[in-house]
């Protein structure tokens, strides 16, 4: 058996599309440009990531977690330099009129070329800012304009005071948050890997000045170890240290956390040391002290902050290309190939199929008695239509890690088959042990 990854995006945009977790979005007018809307199995796997997520951050002593609005005081967004620094250079193809960002130009004989045709006979760059403008309530001037937020670290900046006190929280302390964010990309694309409507998980951490660097390691372990828990593949993953030119105007150090995509190495998080600038600009634009008094040393300063920041879209992609293989076998000559997304089972959309070997009466009932007694502890999927080679592959290909075949013997010796997707191995387990054994299988799971 030849077992091979996945080769290209397209692959696994048919796969989606086919299989119910990505479709463009408003396809029936002809869709519109890099807009995804997640479908039922796609849902659940972008709900089962940010849950991991949320668990990986929340379930610990030092962090708490917020929900702050889309839409912000305009203020927020002069602070913390967007307004003014928000901006991708824009550089358009006089040869064939294409437009992208002027960093992301091939080189030709030492010069940026388009990556369209090649050409290099490109306009100088300028500027572009990429926050989405809107107005609140029925006036359409400049004093009514508000941003579509592009980050969610800000909600959580201009909310640190709200939830030190509230919480009672010393530093070191943490906020996350998962939520939406907006960006008006020049060049989005490749999937749900650039958009410019996505949703973020970042957590800001709260430090004292001089303990900085040491968190900022600190963290850059606990998020690999984050990846792997999630079943990552760790030789697709690295980490990129900024040099001094990628530097954003904010930071004092940061790290990419890469991962290998089909269309190469891509950041798939950031891990920044943001210094005291959000804070301190806050407190300078808002004109309220932002600073923390530290009773152990009476000392009063405005904290730094280590902030780990991931693209949920991009991590679900990223979960989506590492779990895809095809195992490609030979048999009297001819060639068949099995499709598996072999997710890990703390995100596989569905954990357990359930799988009548026929629609009978009998049968049907002690499946469903089934699916009722095992559904609440583990999501399930209930499917009796099409040969069960069939059924088997298309859970395969959905990522489901154990299928329960129902058969006529189950009738007279109370025992149902246990189908595992990743060795096709069979056990046969007696029904009442059967949710325990899935229990055990799911929990203990190594790829
Ligand atoms: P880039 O330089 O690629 O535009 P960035 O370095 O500005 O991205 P950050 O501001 O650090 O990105 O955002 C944190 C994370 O949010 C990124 O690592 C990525 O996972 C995600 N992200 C940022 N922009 C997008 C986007 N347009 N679509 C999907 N995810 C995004």
């Amino acid at each position: 058996m030849e077992t091979l990854p996945l080769k290209d995006m397209q692959t696994l945009v048919s796969l989606s599309k086919r299989r119910g977790f990505v479709f463009q979005s408003s396809e029936i007018y002809g869709g519109l440009s890099s807009c995804w809307d997640y479908g039922p199995l796609g849902s659940q796997l972008k709900f089962n990531v940010k849950q991991a997520w949320w668990k990986a951050m929340t379930n610990r002593q030092d962090i708490v977690g917020i929900d702050a609005a889309i839409l912000m005081h305009p203020q927020v967004w002069v602070a913390s330099g967007h307004v003014d620094g928000f901006s991708d250079p824009l550089v358009d193809c006089k040869n064939c009129k294409n437009r992208f960002r002027e960093d992301h130009a091939d080189t030709k004989d030492g010069k940026p070329a388009c990556p369209q045709c090649g050409s290099s006979d490109i306009t100088e760059s300028r500027e572009f800012n990429l926050m989405f403008e809107t107005h609140m309530g029925p006036l359409k001037d400049d004093g009514s304009k508000v941003y579509l937020r592009p980050e969610t670290a800000q909600g959580i900046f201009v909310n640190f005071e709200n939830v030190q006190t509230s919480m009672r929280k010393k530093i070191p302390f943490g906020i996350a948050q998962i939520g939406k964010s907006f960006r008006n990309e020049i060049t989005p694309g490749n999937f749900i890997f650039r958009t410019r409507e996505f949703e973020q998980m970042e957590m800001q951490y709260f430090v004292k000045p001089g303990t900085d660097e040491d968190w900022f390691e600190s963290w850059k372990e606990t998020r690999w170890a984050f990846y792997k828990s999630l079943g990552l593949n760790e030789s697709k993953l690295r980490f990129h240290p900024h040099g001094p030119d990628e530097l954003a105007h904010y930071a004092k150090a940061a790290f990419d956390v890469q991962y290998q995509f089909p269309i190469g190495w891509q950041e798939l998080e950031g891990i920044h040391n943001r210094s005291d600038f959000d804070l301190s600009q806050h407190q300078k634009f808002s004109g309220k002290k932002l600073e923390y008094f530290d009773e152990t040393d009476k000392s009063k300063f405005i904290p730094y902050v280590i902030e780990t920041a991931v693209g949920c879209d991009r991590l679900c992609l990223a979960v989506l290309c590492d779990a895809y293989r095809e195992e490609v076998t030979e048999k009297d000559g001819k060639s068949d190939t099995r499709v598996v997304l072999g997710f890990h089972p703390s995100v596989a959309p569905i954990k357990v199929a359930l799988l009548p070997l026929s629609k009978k009466a009998p049968l049907q009932e002690m499946s469903q008695a089934i699916y009722a007694d095992i559904s609440d502890d583990m999501a399930c999927e209930y499917d009796e239509a099409g040969s069960i080679g069939k059924r088997y592959r298309r859970q395969d290909e959905i990522g489901t890690p154990l299928c329960v075949t129902i058969d006529f013997d189950s009738l007279d010796d109370d025992s149902v088959t246990v189908r595992h997707r990743d060795t096709m191995q069979q056990d046969r387990v007696s029904r009442d042990q059967l949710k325990t054994y899935l229990k055990d299988k799911l929990s203990s799971f190594s790829a």
